[in-house]
């Protein structure tokens, strides 16, 4: 069941249960909700110079650039404020990839920010993904996600609608 479980699982299994849970259901949102369309805007416009999507199984790598030998997995991010859940999404990607026997690094982007943060798959952050892989298969094989509990997150989610009528 592993396999199931995708980047985006990750980023939302640290925000919301709920959201991941809706998301590998594929339950869609609203797709003009303006935190999505910001995404998309910063995601088409910035790092032209190096952008590319490469496809990994259920994989999409929003970036790969080569740097002095080394492979460099680039992540995209609207701002810093979801770093951990950034953070952990693009060590999953890491972890995909070293199962395929490439051992990469990671860059978070901020565009906005004009910051970047450098990652490594470490023993640690190896435990704390296949952790996590083995949380979202437990939330995502029930039949019905968890009830609706208002949290911060709420009022930026594409599922606000949905979760709160
Ligand atoms: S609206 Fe709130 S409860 Fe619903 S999926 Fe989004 S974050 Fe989770």
């Amino acid at each position: 069941m592993s396999q199931l479980v995708t980047g985006t699982l990750v980023q939302s299994y640290t925000i919301c249960s709920r959201q991941t849970w809706l998301m590998a259901h594929q339950i869609i949102p609203d797709q003009d909700h303006s935190y999505l369309e910001i995404g998309r805007l910063i995601d088409e416009k910035s790092y032209d110079w190096a952008r590319k999507k490469v496809h990994l199984e259920n994989v999409v790598l929003d970036l790969v650039r080569s740097e002095e030998g080394d492979l460099v997995v680039g992540e995209i991010k609207k701002s810093s404020r979801g770093l951990e859940s950034a953070r952990l999404q693009l060590a999953f990607y890491l972890y995909k990839l070293r199962k395929y026997g490439i051992n990469a690094k990671g860059r978070l982007l901020f565009p906005e920010e004009r910051r970047r943060i450098d990652i490594e798959l470490d023993d640690k952050m190896i435990k704390e993904v296949e952790d996590t892989v083995n949380e979202i298969v437990n939330i995502i094989t029930k039949p019905y996600p968890h009830s609706f509990k208002k949290i911060g997150f709420c009022k930026h989610c594409a599922y606000k609608e949905f979760c709160m009528s």
